[in-house]
This record gives C-alpha cells, structure tokens and sequence, in this order.
C-alpha cells in the first residue's frame, strides 16, 4: 500500500498568507499542520522590500473579505503586534500631524489626484530572511516541506484531500482533512488549473499593467521623505480610466521578475545601503468584459510583446526620448548634453521605445497621469528620468469565497495575492489569518 504523510491542515506556499495562517491555527489549537512550498527557503514575497501599509485603503479588498473597517483596522493591530519585537521593522511614514501630508493632499486635489498617506513599515530586502526566521520562531507544529511542489489534489469520497507532490525529486503523497491554497502570483495559473479539476469555481480579475519610473531621488525626496510609499491616484480625462502610483522605493533598486516566457520589472529597497534613485511603478486598472474577459491572456500578450521588442528583457526609455518620440539607444543612453547622466539606471534593461509593446489607451493614460503628477512634484519628467515596461500585476485569478474564504469545494480554503484575496504582504497575512479562523470554526471546534 502506498504511503502517506497525514495532516489536519495543509497549506500551499510559505508566504505572508502562509505562515499568519499556520501561526493562527496553532494558537486556536490545530496540532498537526504542514506549510510545503517549492523553494528552500519558506517566505515567498517577504523576501521581498518588506514594505507593509496599514492602511483598509492599500493592498487590501474588506469588501472582498467580508470585513468592517473596525474589523479591518483590529486585524492589522495584530499583525502588528506579531512584528513589533522584529528588531529591524522602522516605521517610515507617520500620518498622524504630519502637516506635509496635508499641503500634498491639497495639491494633489488642485489636480484632481486623490493622494493617501498610509500608515508605513520597512525592513528592506537584505532583512527579508531575519524577518522569516522571526515570523517562523512563533511556528512550533507547523512542519515545513520545503523543495516539496504541489503537482495536482484531489478529493477522496472520504472528504480528505489527497496531495501529490514532488519533494526533493522523489514523490511524495500527502493527505489532509483541510487544504488551504495560498500559492502567491507565482503558482496562481497552476492553482487555477488544479482547483478548477476539483470543481472550484474562479473567475477573472482586473490586471494593473504599466510602467516603473525610475529618477534621481533628489527629486521626489520632497514627497517620500515625509511619506515612503506615496499613493497617488488619477481618473484619466480622456478614458476615465484609473491609474495610481504604487511600490515607490526612495534610495531603491528596479529589479526583473522572471517569468520564464517573459520578464517584467519591479523594485525594492535594501535596509541599510541606499542608492542615488527613487522608483515607483504607475499602473492602469484594466477590466474586461465581452468578447475577451481573460484579462491573463490579455497582460500575457503584452509581456510577450515586449519580449520579443526587447530580445528577451523589459524595454526602458528616457523621459527625454519619450517626448522627443524617439527609441532610446545605447548610444545616446547616458547623453550628458541630454542630462541624460542624471540618472544612472540600476538595472539591466534593453534601450528601446515603450510605445511599441503597450496599448494606445494605457500609454494614453499613463502619459496622462504622469504630466499631472510633474504639476504636483515639478521636476520628475525630468530628460533622465527612466520609465521601464511592462510592469504588469496579475491579480486575476479571482475565487468568490464566503466570509471564512472557503471555495465552492468543501474543505478548499484560499488566501493572498494568487486567488484574489489580497495585494500585498499585510492584505496577505490578514487573509490567512480569516482563513485560519473559518478552518478552525468549521473543522476543528
Ligand atoms: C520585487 C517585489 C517587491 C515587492 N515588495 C512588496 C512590498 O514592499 N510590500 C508588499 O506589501 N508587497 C510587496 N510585494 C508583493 C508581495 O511579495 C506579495 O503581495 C505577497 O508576498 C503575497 O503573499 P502570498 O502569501 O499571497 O504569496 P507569496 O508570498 O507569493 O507566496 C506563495 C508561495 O507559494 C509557493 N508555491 C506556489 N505554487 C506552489 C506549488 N504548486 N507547490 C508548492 N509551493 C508553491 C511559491 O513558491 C511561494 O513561495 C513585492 C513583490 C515583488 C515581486
């Protein structure tokens, strides 16, 4: 007979969802839990920058998870509370009688921008693995499959859930009475495919596609050096589109996701060694309804567009080229007489002309926002400034839940950012802790 190794609960992914989840299902009182995730290391994306708002206006849908704005704001005090003894967590931005914040809402207003301020924490990249040793000291029970990928789950007439796995090259099979799914953006299409074969239902989800600019910091200092991770947020004239600034890096890094097919960019920031720029991604909102609603498709084509422009990297042009209408190239790149030499790029992109890869409307939109954004900042179109592409967030893949985020398929809990429950390391954590509690309301009380 085939063996197998049995859990009550067993979580996909070891990210922010992850491991708030197994914290709270020890707490309540689950004694056998197992965390398994492809990598070695089990943190998903809190590797990454560790920037968290506690703010129920960023990175977090209430609605979507059932959940007040008291509730909200109770649930982020406790998430709070976990991290406060984390030595290296440094509040960045304090709302509270920040007199700044209020002359840039006002400005911004002028415009028609809506600007938030949210509450800001920091730990930066190369404090991303102290955090996870950190947050996994509260773990006692939780056993950590590591290097263990999830292939394919199915249900047993018996209820319990049979997981098949390949764990360190070899197969392994597990069981559980309880699964929770929290996969990130990075095991979401595989989520799909294996929950839809369990009779899940899911559909699709808005995508953020856009760009990341990346300028000398000296000229968004005014702004971030009162609130780290400003939000702005524009309703285009022309479209009525929505587009906002988001994952700003003050002293930051632009960085490559890879995803095998294609490649798109990001940022970070490290916590202790700085560099001469600022970054931050402007995205636009896109929906779609008929004859098209695959909004994955949609933002992979895109990427696969600037591929194959870009001879496999993510394009990037000068501000100065942009308005020009002209490709940036390696020749004129770094241009002193442009002032081109105001920004040095930290990252490997190709010199090219992001106008190709992205739609009319979206470059329309983000073209837009931008000029109204130098009205409120004057000096960030500056010719050096570097605008990278494609910048895409694939929060699509989207599962209606109940208030306990449990699917359509009994037992099947989802949580973070590759389900649609949230979008980013605090949304994240407060989804596993939701799913945590209606796990142990349902099936262990
Ligand atoms: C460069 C970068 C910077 C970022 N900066 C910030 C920031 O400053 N602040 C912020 O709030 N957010 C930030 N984010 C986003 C943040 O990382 C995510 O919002 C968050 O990690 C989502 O948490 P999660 O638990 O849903 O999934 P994840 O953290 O993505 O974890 C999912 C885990 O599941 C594993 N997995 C997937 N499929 C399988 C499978 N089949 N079998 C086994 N394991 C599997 C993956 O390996 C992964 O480790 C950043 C992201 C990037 C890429």
């Amino acid at each position: 007979m085939e063996e197998k190794e049995r859990y009550d609960v067993f979580i996909i992914g070891s990210g922010p969802a992850a491991l708030f989840a197994a914290m709270r299902l020890e707490r309540r009182g689950v004694r056998s839990i197992a965390v398994a995730d492809r990598n070695s290391y089990p943190a998903g994306g809190l590797l990454n920058d560790g920037k968290l708002n506690f703010d129920p206006r960023v990175g977090i849908d209430p609605a979507e998870l059932k959940i007040g704005s008291e509730e909200t704001t109770r649930l982020m005090n406790e998430i709070k509370k976990d991290l406060e003894g984390f030595p290296h967590m440094r509040q960045v931005t304090v709302p509270e009688g920040n007199e700044t914040i209020d002359v840039i809402r006002r400005i911004a207003a002028e415009h028609g921008v809506q600007f938030i301020a949210p509450e800001q924490w920091h730990w930066g990249t190369d404090r991303g693995k102290a955090a996870v040793d950190y947050l996994r000291g509260f773990l006692k029970n939780t056993s950590f499959l590591l290097k263990t990928e999830v292939s394919s789950l199915r249900k047993e007439s018996s209820g319990e859930f049979t997981l098949l796995c390949d764990h360190r090259g070899r197969r392994l099979t597990c069981c559980a009475r309880v699964v929770l799914a929290a996969p990130g953006r990075s095991g979401a299409y595989w989520f799909r495919d294996a929950a839809r074969k369990l009779g899940a239902e899911n559909n699709f989800g808005p995508i953020d596609v856009g760009i990341r600019l990346e300028l000398n910091r000296t000229l968004y200092d005014s702004i971030t050096d009162s609130v780290y991770d400003p939000k702005f947020i524009f309703k285009t004239d022309r479209h009525r589109d929505k587009v906002r600034t988001f994952c700003t890096n003050p002293g930051g890094r632009v960085r490559l996701e890879n995803y095998g097919a294609f490649k798109l960019v990001n940022g970070d920031a490290l916590g202790r060694r700085k560099t001469d720029n600022t970054n931050f991604a402007l995205i636009n909102t896109v929906a779609l309804t008929e004859p098209l609603s695959d909004t994955t498709e949609f933002g992979q084509m895109i990427a696969r567009q600037f591929h194959l422009l870009g001879g496999g990297s993510p394009i990037v042009q000068r501000v100065g080229d942009f308005r020009e209408g002209r490709r940036s190239s390696p020749a004129t790149f770094e241009s002193r007489i442009r002032h081109f030499d105001f920004c040095r790029s930290t990252c490997k992109a190709v010199p090219g002309d992001i106008t190709l890869g992205m739609p009319a409307r979206i470059i329309d939109n983000l073209w837009e926002s931008l000029k109204k954004l130098d009205k409120i900042v004057p000096g960030i179109l500056h010719p050096s400034t570097l605008m990278y592409a494609p910048e895409i967030k694939f929060f699509d893949t989207h599962f209606p839940t109940g208030s306990d985020l449990e699917t359509s398929v009994p037992g099947l809990f989802v949580a973070g950012d590759g389900t649609g429950k949230s979008r980013g390391i605090v949304g994240a954590a407060i989804s596993g802790i939701i799913a945590a509690r209606g796990i142990v309301a349902k099936y262990f009380s």
